[in-house]
């Protein structure tokens, strides 16, 4: 049960105060720079997980920075008391609770954590409840308007045209396919007004048979330091299109999720989408 500590998250003021959590991943060093280097922004606390190496280094010097006096702690609750914002790429049982600890200190919850369940996706609406939370699985601004573009394609050419979606990622990602082809396949299955989970095919391995009419496929290639690769393709007969993007630094999710911390400041409770921070719903 989450008491807020008020009803909305706190109104825009000159500096954003904002809490990295998972602090000593990839994304959490690249946030921690980017947010240092950002008007408007300073780092206020930086959390990860009991028990890592980076508990109790400074947030700069792990970021590669200069020492921000600002240490990496493993109490969420305290760091996250007195926080305008909280950017969270870590993971879905971790997101969860830090949801809880934003509705309770008012904080905006900024989260590119992946491979969320619809359970965990429930706890997030509880949340947003009380604050404005930002949930995308892909914070780049690239990346966001291939979604729209990719919902846009598949309502103009039909079923006549095959979906599959091809992402590539680094050998470390955990979660597949990518929550990023997953929203993409959701784009397409909104733009043919289907139900998503019912065309859905992840996996294909031995006499699967021709491809059903409808499928929305997915291929998941892991390897390397690639940062990010996907590519929906639209195959008919005699054609086809191809809709993609390619992220080769982190940067760009930081950059995005710095714009969504910065557009949730005094946004009514509620979950939005980085297509909201873009403008794309207005
Ligand atoms: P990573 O493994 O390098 O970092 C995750 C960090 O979270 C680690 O430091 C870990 O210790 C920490 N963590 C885990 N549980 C925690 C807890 N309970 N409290 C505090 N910290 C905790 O992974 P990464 O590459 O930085 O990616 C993290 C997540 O972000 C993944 O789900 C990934 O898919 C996602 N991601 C999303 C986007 C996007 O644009 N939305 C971009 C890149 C990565």
């Amino acid at each position: 049960m989450v008491e807020p500590h008020n009803t909305e998250s706190r109104l825009p003021h000159e500096t954003c105060n904002i809490v990295v959590v998972g602090a000593g991943g990839r994304m959490g060093k690249m946030l921690i720079a980017e947010i240092t280097a950002a008007k408007g922004c300073r780092v206020s606390g930086a959390v990860d997980r009991p028990g890592t190496p980076s508990i109790g280094t400074d947030a700069g010097t792990q970021a590669g920075i200069a020492a921000l006096d600002v240490l990496i702690v493993d109490d969420a609750a305290q760091a996250i008391a007195t926080a305008d914002a909280v950017v969270d790429f870590t993971s879905p049982d971790a997101t969860v609770d830090h949801a809880r600890l934003c509705a309770q200190a008012g904080a905006a919850h900024i989260i590119g954590t992946t491979g969320l369940t619809p359970e965990h996706e429930e706890a997030l609406h509880l949340a947003a409840r009380h604050v404005p939370v930002v949930y995308a699985p892909n914070m780049s601004v690239g990346v966001t308007l291939l979604m729209a573009m990719t919902e846009k394609v598949a309502s103009i050419l039909g079923d006549d045209y095959d979906i599959e979606v091809l992402e590539m990622h680094h050998r470390h990602k955990v979660d597949a396919p990518s929550g990023t082809a997953l929203g993409l396949g959701k784009a397409a299955a909104r733009g043919r007004a289907v139900d998503h989970d019912a065309v859905k095919q992840a996996v294909r391995d031995g006499q699967v048979g021709a491809r059903p009419r409808g499928e929305i496929g997915y291929a998941t290639l892991r390897g390397g330091d690639v940062v990010g690769d996907h590519t929906v393709i639209f195959a008919a007969e005699g054609e086809r299109v191809e809709l993609g993007h390619k992220a080769s630094n982190r940067k760009v999710f930081a950059a995005g999720a710095i714009r969504a911390i910065l557009w949730a400041r005094g946004k009514p409770p509620a979950v939005y989408t980085m297509r909201d921070v873009l403008g794309l719903n207005a």
